[in-house]
């Protein structure tokens, strides 16, 4: 199986839902940034609700962009996602190692610590739109379920998951969000609620072997559950040297100046994929004169 989102609704439209397989994706960020456990699972979490949150928006260009930043040993999180199933992102801190919790869970929430988790999304519009909670456990999940109740007035359950084996490499990646619209009947509300609170963790699901669509299945089936569309996801960088140049061109004049009065070659590495890009001096001042 591969990486693949469904999106969902039930309950006559009332309810609406998203479910992700993300194991291989995050596989790339692991092998992509070297995290430890606790930052492939953080970071992973992340990368799957990146992922989901990217297949909502509409536009062709849209970009969201979430980004957690917390006084814990990670630092920051920062994950960037389209509407055609690429995401990608990176930790400040790949190297993180603290104790685990009780029966060897990572403790996704002690790496990332107190502080916010802030959503941009740009729509192509004048402005992206901004949004800015203060986590609440800082195991992810719960902090995006926080921010659509109070950010976007839209009551959510977010289960996130990342199952990381004894050798450190990913053994499971998941996730869904549920979200209820104004108009949900009571009913509805009550029985999501009592599927919410039996539920065992996503990434135990998907060692039992359900998919996505299972998953949905188990909370929404008893609520007329309709599938309608099911999309790849994967890690995925769009960087190129152009880009790379064009963000150099944007640093100070004086510290372009001194890079290349040292002379050498430059190597910058994109913070998303590691990818490096030389430039050469003459390159260096080409960029300096064009601007
Ligand atoms: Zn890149």
């Amino acid at each position: 199986m591969k990486d693949y989102i469904v999106r969902a609704t039930a309950a006559g439209e009332t309810v609406r839902a998203f479910a992700v397989r993300s194991t291989d994706l995050v596989a790339v960020a692991r092998e992509t940034h070297h995290t430890f456990p606790v930052v492939t699972a953080a970071l992973g979490r992340l990368l799957s609700a990146g992922a989901m949150m990217g297949a909502m928006m509409k536009g062709d260009r849209d970009i969201l962009t979430l980004q957690i930043k917390g006084d814990g040993p990670i630092g920051q999180l920062t994950v960037t996602a389209d509407s055609h199933g690429n995401v990608k992102g990176f930790p400040a801190n790949p190297s993180v190692d603290i104790p685990t919790k009780r029966a060897g869970k990572l403790d996704v929430g002690g790496a990332v610590g107190n502080g916010f988790l802030t959503v941009i999304m740009d729509l192509g519009l004048k402005e992206p739109y901004n949004g800015q909670v203060e986590l609440q456990t800082g195991e992810i999940g719960d902090d995006l379920a926080y921010y659509y109740t109070v950010s976007e007035q839209t009551p959510s359950a977010v289960g996130l998951g990342v199952m990381v084996d004894t050798d450190s490499s990913v053994k499971q990646a998941g996730g869904f969000i549920l979200q209820v619209m104004p108009d949900a009947a009571e009913e509805t509300i009550a029985a999501l609620e009592a599927k919410v609170a039996g539920a065992a963790p996503v990434t135990t699901m998907m060692e039992q072997g359900m998919t996505p669509e299972d998953i949905l299945q188990y909370y929404l089936g008893d609520l007329d559950l309709v599938i309608l569309e099911k999309q790849p996801v994967r890690f995925y960088c769009d960087c190129s040297k152009h880009r790379v140049a064009r963000a150099l061109a944007t640093i100070r004049t004086e510290d372009l100046d001194e890079i290349v009065r040292a002379g050498e070659e430059v190597e910058v590495k994109c913070y998303f994929c590691n990818t490096a890009y030389k430039f050469s001096i003459e390159e260096l001042k080409e960029i300096m004169a064009a601007r």
